[in-house]
């Protein structure tokens, strides 16, 4: 990575401010459902205090609050509990991220970590207010971005801030980047791409990119009917977004020009409408019926795809993996891809990580990434401005 990461730099005695991605799941009795954010957060922490830092702050944003203050729904406060186990620490947590008040409570407090509340509170923060990144930026003298998840926005805390301080990569953004960016600049070969989910239109970009990468694309889900659309294979009720087939049917004649092999669904699981868990296995679609998931001789036909690859990327659920009708699958492409010793298996986050998380098998992929919108938008080949704005090594 051409990026300076906290390895790259001195702690020692320095009040180091980091800007996590807390952006977790609550339940109503505000207890956090899903940790992996806070736990991928630790280890950077850790080094910095381990290094000699003389405070660590922490900002994050969590959900979506008006921008006019403070909002009991979307406070800190449980990730604060949750990171004092994970650090085995006490956490100072602040009832705002700027203001007089948060300066003086950082200054006088004894404790090394220091969580400010909600970014999001200010509507500044997304609009890369310049007077609010500096504000931010004025409470310490190293910033840390380790936020994957909102690498993808230039808000104040992701790319405003980098103006007034010292900017470094934290370890998860620099992990992230390397898994991701080694499966699409430099992959073991060959490489094959699996997409799913709902829409086409989602994954227009991604798939131009991907044509000049991949040696293979799979693609399964919603969105694997619009592809079929454009061959002319009956899809009945099926999702198709009826004004993407030409680009669909464009996107397969430049693939075969490209030498690029695409796998689509060839046999199908169908109910009579999307509430109904009547699943039905069909080779083709006949009207009024809607697929919902891949069939057996597809799941076949993928895993003898998926068994020649060394670099495996997955963006994308095949099916309704939600309901256990049509989850079939999702399922047996994520177990069977958990069960490749020789690959290199990189999960997109989102769905397709949900998916992954749902089936437990969390642990036997290479690298699950913590940024649904941030890793589509790097394997689209933007430049994500989190990361940009970093400082060169
Ligand atoms: P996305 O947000 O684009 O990743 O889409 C994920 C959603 O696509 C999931 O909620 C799936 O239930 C849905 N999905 C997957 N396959 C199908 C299908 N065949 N028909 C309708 N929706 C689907």
């Amino acid at each position: 990575m051409n990026k300076k990461t906290i390895s790259d730099i001195d702690v020692r005695n320095k009040i180091v401010i980091i800007r996590a991605d807390f952006n977790v799941p609550l339940d109503e009795a505000k207890n956090i459902t899903d940790d992996r954010r806070i736990v991928g957060s630790i280890p950077t922490i850790e080094y910095v205090l381990k290094n000699g830092a003389s405070k660590v702050i922490l900002m994050s944003h969590l959900g979506r609050p008006k921008g006019t203050g403070y909002e009991e729904d979307f406070s800190l406060k449980p990730v604060a509990k949750a990171l004092k186990t994970f650090l085995k620490q006490d956490v100072l947590m602040l009832q705002d991220c700027v203001g007089s008040q948060v300066k003086e409570q950082i200054t006088k407090s004894n404790e090394k970590v220091i969580l400010l509340e909600n970014l999001r509170f200010h509507k500044e923060e997304e609009k890369n207010d310049s007077a609010f990144a500096k504000e931010l930026a004025s409470l310490a003298n190293i910033y840390v971005n380790d936020a994957f998840g909102t690498a993808h926005r230039a808000h104040a805390s992701t790319a405003g801030i980098t103006q007034y301080l010292p900017s470094v990569a934290g370890f998860l953004i620099e992990k992230e980047l390397k898994y991701l960016g080694e499966a699409v600049s430099n992959p073991k070969r060959p490489l094959t791409v699996i997409l799913g989910g709902a829409k086409v239109s989602d994954k227009i970009l991604l798939i131009k990119n991907l044509l000049t990468k991949a040696n293979c694309i799979v693609i399964g889900g919603g969105m694997a009917y619009t592809f079929l659309k454009a061959q002319g294979i009956k899809i009945g009720n099926s999702k198709l977004e009826a004004d993407k087939v030409d680009t669909a049917r464009e996107l397969l004649a430049e693939a075969k020009a490209k030498g690029v092999e695409i796998a689509l669904t060839s046999d199908f699981v169908i109910a009579p409408n999307f509430q109904s868990d009547e699943a039905k296995v069909v080779d083709s679609i006949p009207d009024g019926w809607e697929s919902l998931d891949i069939g057996p001789k597809t799941r076949k036909a993928y895993k003898d795809i998926l068994a020649k690859a060394k670099t495996i990327v997955w963006n994308g659920p095949l099916g309704v993996f939600e309901r256990d009708a049509y989850a079939k699958g999702t399922r047996e492409i994520a177990e069977f891809l958990a069960g490749l010793k020789d690959a290199v298996v990189i999960v997109g986050g989102g769905d397709s990580a949900a998916a992954v998380a749902k089936f437990n098998l969390e642990d036997k992929m290479t690298h699950i990434s913590t940024g649904g919108g941030a890793s589509l938008e790097f394997l689209e080949g933007k430049e994500l401005p989190g990361i940009a704005a970093l400082n060169n090594k």
